[in-house]
């Protein structure tokens, strides 16, 4: 088996959104499976729209998945040497030619053959040919470097997601791999990358599937062996267009944000575009061992914004309570909260993660312990009834030396409501307003117990 190498190549124009995401970890999980080599690739060569914010943006979002890469990052504009320098070898070589049209002359030349019904396309005025005469070069102008394209014969490549695909080679122009100004095109960098690179395996969108019999055929001209590609179908909405703004966070970045964790959204874009059995449930290290390119979806997956949510709870409730603290500190401070002489955050959440769909849900859940009780004065009243108060005076007092355990707790509860010929709805209601100000909490022995001794007879005596 010859040794993977695979790379994940965004161009940083805007946030990593979720199709690179998957793109980059099928990348990722394929060069493990094989203990290979994954390549950061940063392709910033359309200097209009690549910034240093979205490059920071790539590396924040791979970092936050722990998508790590062995090689790179290598940008492409640092490599602008060594294109012009494959640049000059194929011109030497007869596999690229100099072209001394104008944009204007190209321009008209596609219109004539618009006109004619044709595939507008260069039409090889200055490609030679043996026994041809090139027209007698300009003297002012700059000339762009085209590629030599083969006129005849097709392209084929059996593609690891799609299947045989075959292009002829009439239907691709011979396409410009250097500019005037001698910077070199898109399709030609990232066939001497991924020759460079060693690259054995291309995985990407099949927005690029236009782009690969040309870049094969770069591949082909310079002497570089070629890599197994396959091309990912893009990633729709629920309601089957395209995934955008519209249907919520599109950028990876987001969900952090939002209260994911990175091993729920992993799990979630592995499920999307491939498949392994019925499992949906399973760990980065069992989907590298399982990910060998069998079983990729070939029809568009749908983002599905309730499975996420369904993993990111799965997550929540698998995840270590010191970390869900830290997540959630900083939210809970913004909302107010008061850690001082309070119960221990990870403890809290280890009795509220249950139902969390996100750390942000949880966070919120969390806050009953950590800000002080404001009872609504109708529904205390509601609750706290005369039946009820002197139940409530027991339960005082037994606290006041009670063994401060949940089991302990409970019983003595239980004891208070028979002796008073009471039903646990009748002391649990009011002791949960009088305690967190609202009616809905986890069991109320587990909250007694968290909030301690103290707390729980400051609160409850206040009513008394
Ligand atoms: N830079 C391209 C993109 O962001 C990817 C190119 C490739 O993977 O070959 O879409």
């Amino acid at each position: 088996m010859t040794v993977v190498r695979t790379r994940f190549a965004p161009s940083p124009t805007g946030y990593l959104h979720l199709g690179g995401a998957r793109t980059a970890l099928y990348s990722w999980a394929f060069a493990r499976h094989f203990g290979g080599t994954f390549i950061l690739r940063i392709e910033d060569t359309d200097l209009e729209r690549s910034t240093p914010e979205a490059v920071q943006a790539i590396l924040d979002g791979m970092r936050w998945l722990g998508l790590d890469h062995d090689e790179g990052p290598f940008y492409q504009m640092q490599r602008m040497d060594r294109y012009r320098e494959v640049v000059a070898q194929m011109l030497a070589a007869g596999t690229a030619y100099l072209c001394y049209c104008s944009p204007d002359e190209v321009e008209a030349m596609r219109e004539r053959m618009r006109a004619a019904g044709e595939k507008p396309r260069y039409d090889g005025t200055w490609r030679p040919e043996p026994g041809k005469t090139l027209p007698s070069v300009p003297g002012e102008r700059k000339p762009v470097v085209r590629f030599k394209n083969p006129l005849d014969g097709e392209v084929t490549w059996d593609d690891v997601v799609k299947g045989p695909i075959t292009i002829g080679n009439k239907e691709l122009d011979d396409l410009v791999i250097a500019r005037p100004d001698g910077t070199p095109t898109y399709n030609f960098c990232v066939a001497v990358d991924d020759w460079d690179m060693g690259i054995t395996h291309v995985l990407r969108g099949d927005d690029h599937v236009n782009n690969t019999p040309r870049q094969i055929n770069i591949l082909r001209a310079i002497g570089a062996p070629l890599p197994l590609y396959g091309h990912l179908p893009m990633i729709l909405g629920a309601d089957g267009e395209k995934l955008s703004k519209r249907h919520g966070a599109v950028s990876v970045m987001e969900y952090p944000a939002k209260g994911y964790l990175p091993e729920a959204m992993l799990n979630y874009l592995a499920r999307l575009g491939w498949s392994h059995g019925d499992d949906e449930v399973f760990s980065m290290a069992q989907f590298c061992e399982w990910f060998n390119l069998d079983h990729l979806t070939r029809s568009a997956a749908q983002f599905n914004q309730e499975k996420l949510a369904w993993l990111n709870n799965h997550y929540i409730k698998q995840a270590d309570n010191a970390r869900l603290a830290e997540l959630a500190r900083a939210h809970m401070l913004a909302s107010g909260a008061v850690f001082e002489d309070a119960p221990a955050l990870p403890a809290v959440l280890a009795l509220m993660k249950e139902r969390a769909n996100t750390v942000i849900e949880l966070a919120d859940a969390a806050m009953l312990f950590y800000r002080a009780p404001q009872p609504d004065a109708a529904l205390l009243a509601q609750h706290l009834t005369d039946a009820v108060k002197p139940a409530l005076a027991q339960f005082a007092e037994r606290c006041a030396s009670v063994e401060w355990s949940k089991e302990a707790l409970g019983a003595m509860i239980k004891e208070v409501l028979a002796a008073n010929g009471l039903k646990m709805p009748q002391m649990a209601m009011p002791l949960r307003l009088m305690l967190t100000g609202q009616l809905q909490t986890p069991a109320i022995d587990a909250v007694l117990q968290l909030f301690g001794r103290e707390t729980v007879l400051a609160r409850v005596q206040k009513h008394l």
